[in-house]
């Protein structure tokens, strides 16, 4: 091993940027090299679903350059270029530039997935409409997705989890008609229990979002103007564009090609450590000893974990309880989803100022909850309370 050769973290989102901003308080000597397939803009993702209504542009919400970044870092940080190959062996990435697809070699001393995720499979939509269905998952896309949405009124959202939920508010605040389809039978349902899923489709309903629930969208036809959708119900809507939130799946993809243990996402101990003992992942990519989180949270206690770790005091990571915000303004809400797995049952208290619900063992213990409207200011003592995702 060259002393100089430097720690490369491969993804410049939350997790990568978090991670190397740990780093940098420990550690200010060894190079530190970012690769990232986009411009490497530093951006709060949690935003793109909640700006909208602020009238926030993609300019306002990329906080710092990659410019910047790579100064603030005292780090190297290559923009549109991907990773295409790692050989464990030899230590050596194979980069390839979205510029010309100039091919190069890049050394690590150490090696770090920060690859995020990407949008799950669209299901079979039949028609010609597909061109005007767009996705959000990168401040690109919001761009392409707000531009699309100059002088338009109608959106049809296919998805009504967390994501989709946020966009049906936020685009609701904005001004915008929005009909939301989901295939499931209430709002959230893999996350919530029935009666909180309700309360918050009742408030978005009353600022005149539309549902369509338990039935999908199985035809998009591209109109003159807009688009209309035929759904498995055989209800038909007209919009002028639609958004698809369907949830994210890890890229797992080069860590796979590359040897390395991958199943939901890129497999981690405690200590962010992949079956290469060299090689680490967290953030959306990872699947940290059994726990595949999609949020902020996890992922910045992962990066203060893995920077102790990577300059020499080994820190395994703890996940406690992480109850999440839903970004539905409308009906502030709370979840803090049980374990994968676990066993329960949800308790539900309900009136007209919101919703508790708590996930409760057949011992009576705390699993996780929901929270709606007022029921919000019992966070903090129902999160004390509860299990922790890892013991
Ligand atoms: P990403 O942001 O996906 O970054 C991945 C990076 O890897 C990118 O820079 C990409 O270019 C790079 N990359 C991937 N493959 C390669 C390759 N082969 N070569 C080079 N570069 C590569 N979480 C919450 O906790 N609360 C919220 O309210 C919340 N709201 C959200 C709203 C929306 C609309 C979305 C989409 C997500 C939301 N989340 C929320 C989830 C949260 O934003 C994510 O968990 C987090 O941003 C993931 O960060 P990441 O760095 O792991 O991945």
């Amino acid at each position: 091993l060259d002393d100089s050769d430097p720690l490369v973290i491969i993804g410049t989102g939350l997790a990568g940027y978090h991670l190397a901003k740990e780093f940098r308080k420990l550690d200010q000597r060894t190079p530190l090299v970012l690769i990232s397939g986009d411009d490497g803009t530093f951006y709060s993702k949690p935003l793109l679903s909640a700006s909208l209504a602020h009238g926030k542009t993609p300019q306002q919400l990329a906080t710092a350059t990659a410019e910047a970044m790579a100064t603030e870092l005292n780090a190297e940080i290559l923009v549109h270029t991907h990773v295409t190959d790692v050989d464990r062996q030899a230590r050596v990435l194979t980069l390839v530039s979205d510029s010309g697809g100039i091919r190069a070699e890049l050394r690590y001393a150490r090696l770090v997935f920060a690859t995020g995720a990407h949008c799950a499979p669209l299901p079979a939509i039949e028609g010609d409409g597909l061109s005007r269905l767009f996705r959000v998952n990168s401040l690109g896309d919001y761009h392409r997705f707000r531009t699309a949405l100059t002088n338009r009124k109608r959106v049809l959202l296919i998805g009504a989890g967390l994501i989709g939920c946020e966009f049906a508010n936020d685009l609701a605040q904005a001004g915008y008609q929005v009909e939301v389809v989901d295939v499931q039978p209430w709002p959230l349902a893999n996350l919530l229990p029935e009666a909180a899923g309700r309360d918050i489709q009742q408030s978005l309903e009353q600022a005149g979002v539309r549902f369509h629930l338990g039935t999908g969208v199985s035809r998009l036809e591209r109109m003159s103007s807009g688009i209309r959708a035929v759904l498995s119900s055989g209800d038909t809507i007209e919009a002028d564009i639609a958004l698809a939130a369907l949830g994210l799946r890890p890229n797992t993809g080069l860590a796979e090609a590359a040897g390395i243990a991958v199943n939901r996402g890129i497999v981690t101990n405690r200590q962010l450590q992949t079956s290469d003992a060299n090689v680490f992942a967290l953030g959306d990519c990872a699947e940290v000893d059994g726990h595949s989180l999609y949020y902020v949270a996890p992922l910045t206690q992962s990066a203060r974990a893995l920077a102790q770790s990577l300059t020499g005091t080994a820190k395994p990571v703890q996940y406690g309880c992480l109850p999440v915000a839903v970004k539905t303004t409308l009906r502030p809400t709370v979840v803090c989803p049980p374990r994968h797995g676990s066993e329960g049952e949800w308790n539900v208290t309900a009136d007209k100022d919101g919703v508790k619900a708590e996930y409760v063992d057949t011992s009576g213990n705390l699993l996780g909850f929901a929270l709606t409207g007022s029921a919000i200011a019992e966070r903090d003592a129902l999160s004390r309370r509860c299990a922790p995702l890892m013991d």
